[in-house]
C-alpha cells in the first residue's frame, strides 16, 4: 500500500497554550485584544476547500469543537465539506498532557473533552467523526485507550521516522485503535524534517523539501498536514498580504501537485485505516 492523506487543523488562529490554562489562547499581534480569535481559520478554510476541488483531492479536516461553532454560524459547513472528512481536534485546543500548560487534563475533563468534541462535530455534519488528532499532538495513553473504549478508529498525533527501506506504516496503539502518524525524515542537508507543513508557511521550507520527502517515502502511508489559519497569517509575522496569501496558496498547491505527480494516491484517513485493517 502506497497512499497519501492530506490533513488539516481547523483550530483558533495562531493557538498558544496558556501556563495553567486548559483553553488555549491566539497569538496577540499589533491592536488585538482578543483572547481568541476565528478568522483566519474560517478565511483559512474556504481557500484551502476551493483549492482541493481544483485539485481534486479529499481532505481530512480535524475540528476543534470551539472553532467549528464559530465558523457555523458563517458557514454551511456540511455543505462546504462535503466530500471530505470531518475528525475530531478537541473543544477548546486543549493540551492533553500538559506538556506545554503544566495543567494536564484530569480523566474526568479528558473523558469530558472527547464526548463534547465529538458531540459538536457530529452535530454539525450528522456523522459520527472515527478520527482524532491531539492538539499541539500531544497524546498519552490515556486517551489513546478512551478513544478505543469510543469506538474511534484512528489517531494521527504522532509522528513516526521513515524507515531505511522508505516504509512509514500505521499501527495498533489501543486494541483496534490504529496510529496514523505524520512522517519524519531527513532533507538533502541532512536536516530533519516532519510532513507538518508548518515551516513552509513559515518561508522556511519551500514546496521542493516536501516533493523530496514524499518522494523517499516507498511504501505505507505520508500523512501531509497544515493548519487553516495558516493559509493567512503566520505565527512569525503575522497577517500575510493578499499577494503572500497567493504565494502561500501557490506552494501548497505544489506539495499537493507534486505528490500526485509522483504517483501519490489522495484519500481520507478514515478510508486509510479501513483499508489498513482489511
Ligand atoms: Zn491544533
Amino acid at each position: 500500500m502506497r497512499v497519501a492523506a492530506f490533513t488539516v487543523d481547523v483550530d483558533r488562529d495562531v493557538n498558544l497554550p496558556a501556563k495553567g490554562r486548559t483553553s488555549a489562547l491566539s497569538k496577540c499581534h499589533d491592536g488585538d485584544r482578543e483572547e481568541t480569535r476565528f478568522g483566519s481559520s474560517m478565511r483559512g478554510l474556504l481557500l484551502l476547500i476551493k483549492m482541493l476541488e481544483e485539485l481534486e483531492v479529499e481532505a481530512t479536516f480535524f475540528f476543534e469543537g470551539d472553532t467549528l461553532l464559530h465558523i457555523s454560524e458563517g458557514a454551511d459547513v456540511r455543505k462546504l465539506l462535503s466530500g471530505h472528512e470531518a475528525a475530531c481536534h478537541g473543544v477548546c485546543h486543549e493540551d492533553i498532557t500538559g506538556e506545554s500548560t503544566g495543567a494536564p487534563l484530569t480523566d474526568q475533563e479528558l473523558s469530558q473533552m472527547i464526548d463534547d468534541g465529538r458531540d459538536i462535530v457530529k452535530k454539525a455534519f450528522d456523522r459520527d467523526p472515527v478520527g482524532f488528532r491531539a492538539p499541539y499532538q500531544h497524546i498519552d495513553e490515556r486517551t489513546l485507550r478512551l478513544l478505543q473504549r469510543r469506538g474511534f478508529l484512528y489517531d494521527s498525533s504522532m509522528a513516526s521516522v521513515i524507515d531505511d527501506e522508505g516504509g512509514i506504516r500505521p499501527w495498533r496503539v489501543a486494541g483496534d485503535l490504529m496510529e496514523l502518524p505524520l512522517a519524519q525524515g531527513k532533507d538533502a542537508r541532512g536536516k530533519k524534517i516532519v510532513s507538518y507543513l508548518w515551516p513552509m508557511h513559515e518561508g522556511r521550507r519551500s514546496p521542493g523539501d516536501y516533493a523530496a520527502m514524499a518522494g523517499r517515502v516507498k511504501s505505507g502511508v505520508l500523512v501531509l498536514a497544515t493548519h487553516s489559519w495558516h493559509m493567512v497569517e503566520t505565527y512569525e509575522r503575522g497577517m500575510m498580504s493578499e499577494s503572500q496569501i497567493n504565494s502561500n496558496l501557490d506552494n501548497l498547491r505544489k506539495v499537493l501537485g507534486d505528490a500526485k505527480a509522483q504517483g501519490w494516491e489522495f484519500l481520507q484517513l478514515k478510508e486509510i485505516a479501513r483499508k489498513w485493517k482489511g
